[in-house]
């Protein structure tokens, strides 16, 4: 077993009403695999600039995250400005600078091509595809993706939607793609683009799954690609893919997403221990059966 994430790596400034940050650690590929680290060792793909300071590396360095797949180019590194509103749903792109990751071409490390689960972290559908295309025999793939590339990548999200196993996505970046207002609806349509299970995030309402066994509503959730490490961590530490482990792994994506939440960039999920993961996700299912 063994888990590949390709994503952004940024510097994040963030708004939000409770205060901000500026230039801190972030991007999709970060949260995703510092997540996925509580449960297994991630392979990380990515790129950054001449800019990235080596006190950032260690942070990957110490949750055993193998960053033989990082790669650093001339210029600078991603960039994102983002503004979240108090229900911490609603999120708007302020400034993108794509900078390095526009043009990354992803070539895996030869040890990385026989990874048996892959997170296609939010970024550009062409560069997914490829780092796709270099896997030998994924046996689940997970994409993410959001409004930029819905909109400007449009046919190559749709190419790619059919070589993925489960899709996760906001209700919002749910209406743009399909065109459906209602997000039963939209759930259900953007499972007939391609995915076998479709997950809806809806900020503090929580997260729809749409499946071949139906709908699920699971509660809470928080950032996005935190909550993706956690599932793809569980469900590659648990081996396959059944819809009890798809579930069980949805609560730990969302107790990590709950971690990460409590404080800026990755400081909270760096303070975190497994023990403590387990502790919450214990009170969380004890919530639930009450
Ligand atoms: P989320 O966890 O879903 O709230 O996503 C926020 C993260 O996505 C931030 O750390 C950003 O750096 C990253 N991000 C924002 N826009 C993009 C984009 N267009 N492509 C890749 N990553 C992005």
């Amino acid at each position: 077993m063994s888990l590949l994430v390709v994503g952004s790596i940024a510097f994040d400034s963030i708004e939000t009403p409770n205060g901000g940050i500026k230039e801190a650690l972030g991007g999709s590929a970060s949260f995703f695999a510092y997540a996925a680290s509580f449960f297994t060792t991630p392979r990380l793909v990515s790129v950054v600039g001449e800019d990235f300071p080596e006190e950032y590396h260690q942070v990957f360095k110490e949750r055993s995250i193998d960053t033989a797949g990082l790669v650093t180019q001339a210029g600078q590194t991603f960039r994102w400005k983002g503004r979240y509103h108090q229900d911490m749903n609603t999120r708007d792109t302020l400034e993108v600078h794509l900078n390095v990751f526009g043009t990354f071409n992803p070539v895996l490390p030869s040890n990385f091509r026989d990874s048996t689960h892959v997170f296609l972290a939010n970024g550009v559908p062409a560069l997914q595809a490829r780092v796709l295309e270099q896997v030998k025999k994924p046996e689940i793939v997970l994409a993410d993706t959001m409004d930029l590339w819905i909109e400007n990548q449009r046919a190559d999200l749709l190419a790619l939607l059919p070589r993925v196993d489960g899709l996760l996505l906001n209700d919002s970046e749910a209406r743009l793609l399909t065109g459906e207002d209602n997000l039963v609806r939209a759930g259900h349509a953007v499972r007939k683009l391609g995915p076998r299970f479709v997950i809806l995030k809806k900020g503090e309402h929580g997260a729809m799954l749409f499946s071949e066994e139906g709908v699920l509503v699971i509660d809470p959730t928080g950032a996005g690609d935190s909550f993706a490490g956690g599932i793809l961590g569980a469900l590659e530490a648990d081996g396959n893919l059944t819809p009890t482990n798809l579930r069980r792994a949805m609560a730990y994506g969302a107790v990590i997403a709950s971690f990460t939440v409590e404080d800026f960039g990755l400081s909270r999920l760096r303070r975190t221990k497994r023990q403590e993961i387990d502790q919450r996700l214990e009170q969380y299912r004890k919530m639930l059966t009450i």
